[in-house]
């Protein structure tokens, strides 16, 4: 009898499995999946999600496989460019974008290292139930014999289409519809800084490095284009960097070669579901999940994995009821993350409102204030501090905003 089973052992549910069993724990995580093993994700982390890897003491491991840092950024929104850095987060200075080969196999590792049982290849079909609790997986590896295990608690950290919550039944109770689709690959011969680029047409382009002297090179457009793009995939892909920043594009198309096949995604709507309920909990994108525009997945898992980490040990080692200390990281969370959920759902229809046009235009303007935006790209400043209409008031008095561009709330 395990105290906790994992399902999803990436990075929702590695982490949980290590923090989990470096407080004595039992725990199982397991996954269909074997590391190292790739995923459908451009792999950006934000300051906040490095500061969780170097409080649990990974973030050295991660560095020391030579994932290049990056500590210049470039956004811009149509006319607006704002470029530059977040001041430093829990002492972190650069961010990275580490191939999910090297990132997940080092939190499985992490997790088997601390302790965890870890079985990989192993694709759970079912929950066991006791007295209308979870108490249980049952699955097999490959074509091999069902096998069960049971636990205490079950956490479902298997991604958006989760097994777990189809299983116990968790209902979505927030939506938006997705806008987008996405083609993505890996090119060598580029020597860009981060490039995160929204054309005065909806559609976008993100050029960061990563493993492999190589760059992550990705293209999103609303998904009423996807017809068109596909009928010509290399050229409408090269069209959006002509159309965007014509010397980017001229500097793609001379020495950027292109090293394995695009991967292309219409995204998933965005969604909070109900994650947590009598032995089981969702984490990571089974519980909630948002377009990857701002890149805010990874770093949200870590985040909140670590909510849960804490809350299931309250209840594990007999402080209160191990249901209610869950509902709490819920509660944490949705409150938490509902300005990254918003912020995120807005900029991924790849028009600003005449609202962030303002905030953005008049931030672009203000050397403090563009540092102040990439702090709260980065997780060092709140949402509710940045966009406080008392803060948009003094950034519009700093910069001459004229008066009818002053908007102060999101309609
Ligand atoms: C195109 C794209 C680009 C993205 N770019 C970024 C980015 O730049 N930065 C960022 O932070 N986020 C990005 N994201 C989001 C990010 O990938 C996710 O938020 C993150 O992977 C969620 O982690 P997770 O551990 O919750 O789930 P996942 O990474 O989805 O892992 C779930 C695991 O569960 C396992 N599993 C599922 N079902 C079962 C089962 N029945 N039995 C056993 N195992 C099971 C799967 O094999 C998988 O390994 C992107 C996403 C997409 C689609």
């Amino acid at each position: 009898m395990y105290d906790v089973i994992v399902v999803g052992a990436r990075c929702a549910g590695s982490p949980l499995a290590m923090l989990l069993a470096r407080r004595g724990h039992k725990v199982l995580v397991v996954d269909r999946a074997t590391f190292p093993s790739d995923t459908v994700s451009t792999h950006y982390i934000h300051q906040a999600g490095l500061s969780r890897l170097k409080d649990w003491g990974i973030l050295d491991r991660l560095v020391a496989t030579g994932v290049p840092p990056m500590r210049h950024l470039n956004f811009s929104y149509s006319d607006i460019y704002l470029n530059g850095f977040a001041d430093p987060i829990d002492g972190i200075t650069e961010v990275y974008s580490p191939r999910r080969t090297v990132l997940d196999e080092i939190l499985v590792d992490e997790a088997r290292g601390a302790g965890a049982e870890v079985l990989e290849g192993f694709t759970v079909t079912d929950l066991v139930f006791s007295e209308d609790r979870a108490a249980g997986i049952r699955g097999r590896i490959g074509d091999g014999p069902e096998q069960e295990f049971s636990a205490r608690f079950v956490v479902g950290a298997d991604g958006r289409n989760s097994t777990v919550a189809g299983l116990v039944g968790a209902e979505i109770y927030r939506s938006i519809p997705a806008a987008c689709f996405v083609y993505y690959s890996y090119y060598s011969g580029l020597d860009w800084e981060f490039q995160h680029r929204t054309g005065s047409e909806p559609q976008q382009f993100g050029v960061w490095p990563t493993h492999n002297d190589q760059h992550l090179v990705a293209v999103m457009r609303r998904r009423d284009r996807l017809r068109e793009f596909r009928a010509d995939i290399d050229g409408s892909f090269q069209e959006i960097f002509d159309q965007i920043d014509p010397a980017l594009g001229a500097d793609i198309r001379a020495n950027g070669k292109r090293e394995e096949n695009f991967r292309a995604m219409s995204y998933p709507d965005n969604f909070y579901r109900r994650s947590a309920g009598p032995g089981w909990a969702l984490v990571g994108d089974a519980g909630y999940h948002k377009d990857p525009f701002t890149g805010w997945g990874i770093t949200d898992a870590l985040k909140y994995t670590e909510v849960l980490a804490e809350k299931l040990h309250e209840g594990l080692s007999g402080e209160r009821s191990i249901d209610e200390a869950v509902v709490e990281y819920v509660k944490i969370r949705d409150a938490e993350s509902n300005g990254t959920f918003e912020l995120t759902c807005s900029l991924a229809e790849l028009s600003l409102t005449p609202y962030y046009d303002s905030v953005f235009r008049a931030t672009s303007m203000s050397p403090e204030y563009t540092t102040k935006f990439f702090g709260l790209i980065a997780g060092g400043i709140p949402g509710e501090e940045f966009f406080a209409p008392s803060n948009l008031e003094k950034l519009y008095e700093e910069v001459g905003m004229p008066a009818d561009r002053r908007i102060l709330t999101q309609s």
